[in-house]
């Protein structure tokens, strides 16, 4: 029951996630203007705006103009959903830590609001090939917030300055090697939010896994001949798989990685 209910507190932040995206590109306030279809401008009455069923209800359609809504909006409902049960699952009810104390509330708290802000990330870079610094920026102040709160030390402090400067740093020598062609700025600004969120050595981890899945992804394309060797790809989405997962499992894998599994 908690698991579903998890679940649909998820699908209505992937909703939430979509109308971002969408008015931070159209550049819409976000706060006080409602929903409304893309062609006709018909302002969408609550009951088109349930996650995932109002999709299979009008069945992928505008009801007033017939205009067809993108297989994005339920795709990201139900992948936030599903994330969010994966998090209540890995770290609330298989616990190492019951969240009683306020700093497990903090942790488990952060850790649905960052995998949120990584989903905007990766639906903009996805859609737009684009990585904002009005997202980025925000929530690096956030996650420097969140690590001190968990744990305030002059060691932690250090540790977290770090792990940003060498994702920042990291995107910072290939922008320079290549004078801005294989990555843009945005990318240096996520790989400084990558290690103050994730910290040290954990930043690695996220970064390794977004080469890796990076490669598998740009192969697969290059077989069914969707992309070229060369072609661009919106790397983003990749950084920001890699930090979901490295958020989650980043200690386990180190651990298991130097044998101590
Ligand atoms: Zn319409």
């Amino acid at each position: 029951m908690t698991t579903l209910l998890i679940f649909i507190f998820g699908t209505l932040l992937g909703s939430f996630i979509n109308a971002l995206v969408y008015r931070l590109k159209n550049n819409f306030s976000f706060v006080f203007s409602r929903s409304h279809c893309p062609k006709c401008k018909s302002i969408l009455a609550w009951y088109e705006l349930i996650p995932i069923v109002s999709f299979l209800w009008q069945r992928g359609k505008c009801t007033k103009c017939q205009q067809k809504i993108s297989w994005q909006y339920p795709l990201v409902e139900i992948v936030t959903g599903c994330l969010f049960v994966l998090i209540y699952q890995t770290k609330i009810i298989t616990p190492q830590i019951l969240p009683v104390s306020y700093v497990d509330v903090v942790h488990i708290s952060g850790l649905f609001i960052f995998t949120v802000w990584l989903l905007i990330i990766f639906l903009y870079d996805f859609k737009y090939y684009l990585i904002l610094d009005k997202i980025t920026v925000p929530a690096m102040v956030l996650a420097l917030v969140w690590q001190l709160v968990l744990d305030f030390s002059f060691g932690r402090l250090l540790n977290i300055l770090l792990a940003g400067l060498v994702g920042g740093g990291f995107f910072l020598l290939q922008f320079l090697v290549s004078q801005g062609k294989w990555i843009g700025g945005g990318d240096i600004r996520l790989g400084v939010l990558m290690g103050l969120l994730l910290g040290w050595p954990q930043v690695l981890v996220a970064l390794l896994l977004a080469y890796v899945i990076g490669a598998g992804v740009a192969i697969v394309m290059v077989l069914l001949k969707k992309k070229r060797w060369g072609e661009h790809i919106p790397f983003g989405t990749f950084l920001t798989i890699g930090t979901f997962i490295a958020l989650l499992w980043g200690d386990i894998i180190i651990k298991w990685y130097l044998g101590q599994l």
